[in-house]
């Protein structure tokens, strides 16, 4: 190897836990450190090191990404009782990821990794179908009664600056029911209509929203207003300039839509939906370690993630010693996702072009046939097709990224 690529700014790294921790060094070592001279700003974020720095360590990691812009986190077990016990944790601390989101106030956009082999389980789709949704507020934040028995539910807002409260009847019950009350605000749909608009020009795609609006007059109807107002305000030209389109549909007609399309197409969905389409698309391309995820914030800062969690269950083989065959298509894709973002930050175009050879040497490995045992059970047959362990595959990539690096070089 002649001289490595220099990457100019820090990059924020977010160590975690189990099974991805295991990938997270391999492919540091096999993919990474051989070929970039780089800083990185590490934080560990293993589940006991969160918990002797009472979380301090989540929240520093999260202001670094803002002082820095570009972060890579690997996944990270969010404590449960039972975890608490298993790692004899002092209490079950927040989910990093909300905990990061909170901080840099983003919105989390996951699209799938395509290999032609690896066909989804809708043909037409050819291109990613991304999706954003917005992660505050709605039924994640609702309140809720258990109506026990006859009895008026009315909706009251008290202002702040004592003038006159609202009431609006919500129903009279003749017998027991339920009731429940969600809420969110203009500024986070703003921002999240911002993050969506500038994400859509980032990757060239067309962006649709859809919500519910002709029912929900109001409440939807302030979602489809804001965004409404966003585009003609701020993109309607710059998105005219780039050749993509800005797309408010129903969401059933857009479901239906989806389903039809070629992809290639960033879909901003509210809370719930999004948090429902999201796993369909993701179950739809074939694995779930396909699927990446990034958090952008509406000032450009950018956190870059693997869609899974820890795979535990692998990890406990691991530890057993027994082999595992688990797939770290996503942390490489979060590693050239960061990588990628950094020069383009920098105007350093040789370090983005070392995240597509990456990603390209990635893609190849598994139409190559050469594939994780969760690819294996959804891969096109092939004869070619073998099942590595999880060290096989990233040495294979790691061949095969050799070979593209030292073409590379000898052209540039
Ligand atoms: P998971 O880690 O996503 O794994 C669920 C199952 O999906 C695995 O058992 C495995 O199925 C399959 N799978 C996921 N990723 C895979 C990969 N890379 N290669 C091959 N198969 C893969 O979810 P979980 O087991 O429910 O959660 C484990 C921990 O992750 C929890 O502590 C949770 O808090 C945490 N979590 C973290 C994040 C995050 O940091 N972003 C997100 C979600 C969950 P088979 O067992 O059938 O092979
Ligand atoms: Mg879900």
């Amino acid at each position: 190897m002649r001289d490595k690529i220099k990457v100019m700014t820090p990059i924020v790294e977010m160590d975690g836990d189990e099974m991805t921790r295991v990938m997270w060094a391999m492919i540091k070592k096999r993919l990474l450190l051989p070929y970039l001279d780089w800083k990185i700003d590490y934080y560990d974020l293993h589940v006991k090191h969160r918990d002797e720095t009472n979380d301090a360590v989540t929240v520093a990691a999260a202001e670094a990404v803002k002082r820095h812009g570009v972060g890579v986190k690997c996944a990270t077990i969010t404590p449960t009782p039972e975890r608490v016990r298993e790692y004899g944790l002092k209490k079950p601390w927040k989910s990093p990821n909300a905990t990061i989101r909170a901080i840099l106030d983003g919105t989390v956009f996951r699209a799938p990794i395509l290999a032609n082999n690896i066909k989804p389980f809708i043909r037409t789709w050819r291109r990613p179908i991304i999706i954003g949704r917005h992660a505050y507020g709605d039924v994640y934040d609702n309140t809720e009664i258990r109506v026990p028995g006859g009895g008026r539910a009315e909706l009251v807002f008290t202002p702040a600056d004592g003038s006159p409260p609202t009431r609006r009847e919500i129903h009279d019950f003749q017998g027991p029911g339920i009731l429940q009350a969600i809420h969110n605000t203009d500024a986070s749909i703003r921002s999240f209509a911002r993050a969506c608009f500038a994400y859509a020009l980032d990757r060239k795609v067309d962006l649709w929203f859809s919500t519910k609006d002709t029912i929900s007059k109001t409440y939807d109807g302030r979602f489809r207003a804001v965004f409404d107002e966003e585009y003609e305000s701020t993109w309607r030209e710059r998105f005219a300039a780039a050749g993509i389109s800005y797309f408010f549909t129903l969401i059933d007609d857009a479901v239906a839509r989806i389903v039809r399309s070629e992809g290639g197409i960033l879909w901003a969905l509210k809370n719930y939906d999004g948090d429902v389409m999201s796993d369909m698309v993701a179950s739809a391309c074939g694995s779930l370690a396909m699927m990446t995820s990034v958090l952008v914030s509406p000032d450009g800062r950018f956190e870059y993630e693997a869609a899974h969690g820890t795979v535990q269950k692998h990890y406990y083989k691991h530890l057993k010693g027994e082999e595992t065959s688990t797939n770290s298509m996503a942390l490489i894709f979060a590693w050239s996702g960061g990588l990628r973002k950094r020069g383009e930050l920098d105007g350093t175009p040789e370090v983005s072009a070392f995240a597509d050879l990456l990603e390209e040497a990635a893609i190849e490995t598994v139409e190559s046939g050469v594939m994780t045992g969760d690819l294996l059970a959804v891969a096109d047959p092939h004869p070619h097709n073998r099942r590595v362990t999880t060290e096989g595959f990233i040495e294979a990539v790691g061949e095969a990224l050799a070979a593209k690096v030292a073409s590379w070089r000898g052209t540039s």
